[in-house]
């Protein structure tokens, strides 16, 4: 690290006190040797990287690091995977599947047949909510009140 221009020996100090502070904070080991005549500071740490980027980043929520998401079309199947549970643990009639729009589109399917399929195959009413609110991957479905559906 480059202090330079520091002419004041007290600032030097300071400067090296400080750091030794902040870096006890940090989980990554790291030691100063000292600062040189020039105000630079020479210190060895450990997997830098790994170490800067835990403290400036956090795990992508999206894809939980893995670095991609799930394709609308696999969303869409865990989502006939979690109906499947939810009628086996309710006695629900009518749910609402909230989801995102893409995953929603998925779930419809043209002229909405997938969606006349899924329920023929459970022989429920299910209603798809797209929602640009609901992350790509989630799922949120709810009972609802079969009486108040329009169609
Ligand atoms: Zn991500």
């Amino acid at each position: 690290m480059d202090f330079i221009d520091m002419s004041v020996p007290e600032h030097k100090t300071e400067v090296m006190n400080v750091l030794e502070e902040a870096l006890k904070k940090d989980r990554v080991k790291t030691t100063v040797v000292d600062m040189t005549k020039l105000g630079l500071i020479e210190m060895t740490r450990k997997n830098i990287r790994e170490g800067f980027e835990s403290l400036v980043t956090q795990p992508c929520p999206y894809c939980e690091g893995r670095g991609k998401i799930l394709s609308s079309e696999s969303v869409a199947r865990n989502v006939e995977k979690k109906i499947r549970k939810y009628f086996a643990q309710t006695i629900a009639s009518a749910i609402e599947v909230e989801v995102h729009p893409s995953v929603a589109e998925v779930l419809l399917g043209k002229n909405d047949g997938n969606l006349f399929r899924i329920e023929n195959a459970f022989n429920k009413r299910i209603v798809i909510k797209a929602s640009e609110d609901v992350k790509h991957e989630d799922i949120f479905i709810k009972e609802i009140d079969p009486d108040n559906l329009l169609t």
